[in-house]
Order: structure tokens, then C-alpha cells, then sequence
């Protein structure tokens, strides 16, 4: 046998990529699709830019490879000096890697490397149920996905998993919507004194939650209560932006909503855009300052690469320039209340909910189709998972050339069927209308 690409999506009829430009995709038959999901909310300037694609190339003509111990590069400075000011973090140090994962390791690695250069044994971190963090040992152990931890237990470390804050769920009924934020903090200071504060490393969430529990924004009191805990036992707060960073949600890092100001920071997806596998931990000063004085050792191969940092400047530089962030706002309220328009009163659809343009749609089963016993608060139950029904969606969108992303129902029930829509930036104000008119006819074609 030859060889042959092993893939998630084995044995289905995969149309062969041929191009793209802005928000659309073409395959070598000569279809368009609408990027409705930005591959997985990657694609944030849009497809098909010779502006990033000639940077990576001059960077790769004059050199592609230094080993970041040997030497540094204009690019990789000049990126940090041109990032570091957008950043929510104070006095930033930015260490590049190859990916989402890999820039949660890091961080994790850090965390534990400033409570030890400090004199103190931490190493438990704090994660929550129903969280994305991603695939590689210390990433899954600090996600809350039951589903996916299941097969790699064994392996599986310290972690502990606290609330999420998911007001469509929301596991504190009696306190919603008003307070809810505290009754979350309130948990999660009961989970650090459980494990005894001076055992706990960091806390990890993304701002907003991304694909996995689709787009959750929290309740205004949430991050300012929680912050206030995590200052109060010493643990540090790693923000995962990695979905929602480099003006997903309408403002250039979702912990700019409230404010946050993290100790570290990952990000990887929009930073270079699809264009370049980048992936970035950044930290506060003070915690480069205590785990360089402590003598961090810590690197891959492909870290700090300079083509990588060529190519996040690139991204950088037109999302400034084209306004891309705002633009991510406007257009974000523009869908949203399109979806609203379009599938506001239909039984299945239980809540459509984001910021900017990472919205999504949470599926929900008439009451005789649901799994009982997992509505909470009141709402309707998700659909049994074998009915695959945001799949399905996903599919039916396809055919109709519109691409989507989906998260099917948790096998614990913490979520239901969700779809996600996060269209590159760039996307217009007309393929705004046709997004949210195939989404629903699509879901109209799978549940009507
Ligand atoms: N964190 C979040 C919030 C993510 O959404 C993802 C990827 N979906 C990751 C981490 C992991 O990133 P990667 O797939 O690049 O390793």
C-alpha cells in the first residue's frame, strides 16, 4: 500500500482545498464555501493574503531556522515590541511555541516554576468543568471534558475542576442572573481551601468560552470575583485566549471585557491566523523575573521560530490596519441579531449567545426527544449525543456551501449541541445575511 494521510475524518468523501480569499474557500471542483467557523475559529484576517504569504516567504529567503537559544531575530523583536502594548498583561514577556497545547504546557510549566523559584510547593492547578484547554497530557488534565479525559485517565495528573460560569446551565439557579459571579468565586475558594491554598499553582479559563461550551460569556461580577480570590491565595490566573484572542470577541483579548489583568497569558489561532502553526505563552514581568532568577528550562525545537514571528507580525499589522477588531464587533452584533431575526421562537433552539464574531447556537430537544434529567434552571434538555444532531447541522450547512463548527452534547451532559460560528474578520456585511440564513435553513432542514 501507498502511503495515506491518517485523519480524524476517515472514511468520509473530503473535498480536495483548492483556494481561498476572505471568507471563502473553493475546492478543486469548483465549489465555494462560506467560512462560517474560520476553520476552527482560526482565520482571522482572512484567507488568501499575499501580504502574510510574502512575509513568511522573505523571512524563509533571508533565513527560516535559528535555534532560539543561539540567537534572537528582528522579527521575533520586533513582533514582541509591536504586541506587547495590546496585551492585558503587565510589563509582557512573550514566549513563542507551535500551538495552542503547547503554549498551555508552557504556561502551566511556569506557574509551577514561579511558586518554586519562590520557595514554595505548588503544583495543583484549577481548571473547570465542561473547559477546552487542549490535547497533550497537561492541557487535557487541566480541561473539564469528561468525554475526552476518560480514555487517558491513567495518565492524567493533579488537576481538580471548579464551576463554569454558563448562565444558559447555570448551575446556581437560585442566584440567577444577578450575583452569580460570586457564588462561582465562592466555589472556587472552597476548592482552593479543599486542597489547602499553599497547594494550588494556577487557575486556568478562558475569558469567554469558546468552542466547547459555545461561547459562554460570563456574567459581568464573574471575573472580578474570581480575580479576587486567586490575589487572595497567591494563585496565579492564566487566561486562555487562545479561541478568543487577536479580536475574536470584538476587543483585541477577551480579558479586556472586564478588565482582567492575568498573570499569564496563551493565545495561538488568530495570532497568525492559520497562515503559520504559532502559538504564544506570554507572562507578566514579575513571573520572568522570579522563574529566569529560579533557572527555567524549558524549550522546543520549533519555539521562538522567526518565520512564525514573521508571520504573527504580518497578522498583527493588517488586523491594526484594517480595523479588524472593531470590525469583529459590528459585524459580531450584525449576526447575532440576524440569528436572533432568523431563529428566535424555533422549539430547537434553546439560546444564541457571544461576543463579536464567536457566536453560537445551543440545540435543545423537544421535551419526549431530550436526556432526561439534564436540563437545569429550568431549560430544555440537550438531545440524546447519538442523535448527533449539531453534526448533522454541520453537514447540512455544508451541502448548502456554508461551513460551520460544532461541539456535540457532553457525555456527562454539561452541554448540549452547539453550534459555533466564527467567520474570519474580514467577513462583509452580506456574507454576514447569507451565514445566518443558510445556518438556519440548515437547522430548519435537520429539525423541522
Ligand atoms: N485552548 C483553547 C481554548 C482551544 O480552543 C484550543 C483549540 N481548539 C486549544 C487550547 C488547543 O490549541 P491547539 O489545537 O492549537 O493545540
Amino acid at each position: 500500500m501507498t502511503g495515506a494521510v491518517f485523519s480524524r475524518a476517515a472514511g468520509r468523501d473530503l473535498p480536495v482545498v483548492a483556494g481561498g480569499n476572505g471568507a471563502e474557500l473553493f475546492d478543486t471542483a469548483g465549489r465555494r464555501y462560506l467560512d462560517g467557523a474560520g476553520g476552527a475559529i482560526v482565520v482571522g484576517i482572512g484567507h488568501g493574503s499575499a501580504e502574510v504569504a510574502d512575509a513568511i516567504a522573505a523571512q524563509a529567503r533571508q533565513v527560516a531556522y535559528a535555534h532560539g537559544t543561539a540567537f534572537t531575530s528582528a522579527s521575533l523583536v520586533e513582533y514582541a515590541e509591536a504586541l506587547g502594548p495590546l496585551l492585558p498583561v503587565d510589563d509582557p514577556y512573550l514566549y513563542p511555541v507551535s500551538g495552542g497545547s503547547e503554549a498551555v504546557e508552557t504556561a502551566l510549566k511556569l506557574a509551577r516554576a514561579y511558586h518554586l523559584a519562590r520557595g514554595e510547593d505548588r503544583s495543583v492547578v484549577i481548571g473547570r468543568t465542561g473547559a477546552y484547554h487542549g490535547n497533550t497530557r497537561g492541557a487535557l488534565d487541566v480541561s473539564g471534558r469528561a468525554g475526552l479525559r476518560a480514555p487517558y485517565q491513567p495518565w492524567l495528573g493533579s488537576a481538580v475542576h471548579t464551576t463554569s460560569p454558563y448562565e444558559y446551565r447555570c448551575p446556581f439557579p437560585e442566584s440567577h442572573p444577578a450575583g452569580c459571579g460570586a457564588r462561582h468565586a465562592e466555589e472556587l475558594e472552597r476548592t482552593i481551601s479543599a486542597h489547602g491554598p499553599d497547594t494550588v499553582a494556577a487557575f486556568i479559563a478562558e475569558p469567554i468560552a469558546g468552542a466547547a461550551l459555545g461561547a459562554c460569556v460570563p456574567p459581568d461580577d464573574y471575573w472580578p470575583a474570581i480575580t479576587a480570590v486567586c490575589r487572595k491565595y497567591g494563585v496565579l490566573v492564566i487566561a486562555d485566549e487562545v479561541m478568543t484572542g487577536f479580536g475574536r470577541t470584538g476587543r483585541w483579548f477577551g480579558c479586556d471585557h472586564w478588565g482582567v489583568r492575568p498573570d499569564l497569558l496563551v493565545a495561538a489561532k488568530g495570532a497568525a491566523s492559520g497562515y503559520w502553526p504559532l502559538g504564544l505563552t506570554v507572562c507578566s514581568g514579575e513571573v520572568h523575573d522570579t522563574v529566569q532568577a529560579g533557572g527555567f528550562v524549558h524549550g522546543y525545537t520549533y519555539s521562538h521560530h522567526v518565520v512564525g514571528a514573521a508571520a504573527g507580525l504580518a497578522v498583527l499589522r493588517i488586523l491594526q490596519r484594517e480595523r479588524l477588531v472593531e470590525a469583529s464587533a459590528e459585524r459580531g452584533a450584525q449576526l447575532a441579531a440576524e440569528l436572533r431575526a432568523e431563529l428566535g421562537g424555533h422549539p430547537s433552539v434553546g439560546d444564541i449567545r457571544g461576543r463579536g464574531l464567536l457566536q453560537a447556537i445551543e440545540l435543545v430537544a423537544p421535551p419526549e426527544a431530550g436526556t432526561p434529567g439534564r436540563a437545569l434552571s429550568g431549560d430544555l434538555a440537550p438531545f440524546p449525543r447519538s442523535a448527533r444532531v449539531a453534526e448533522r447541522v454541520v453537514a447540512a450547512a455544508k451541502e448548502r456551501g456554508v461551513l460551520l463548527y460544532h461541539s456535540t452534547g457532553c457525555a456527562d451532559g454539561t452541554n448540549g449541541d452547539l453550534l459555533v460560528l466564527g467567520p474570519p474578520l474580514v467577513i462583509t456585511p452580506a456574507q454576514v445575511s447569507e451565514l445566518a440564513r443558510s445556518c438556519a435553513a440548515a437547522i430548519r432542514e435537520v429539525l423541522d
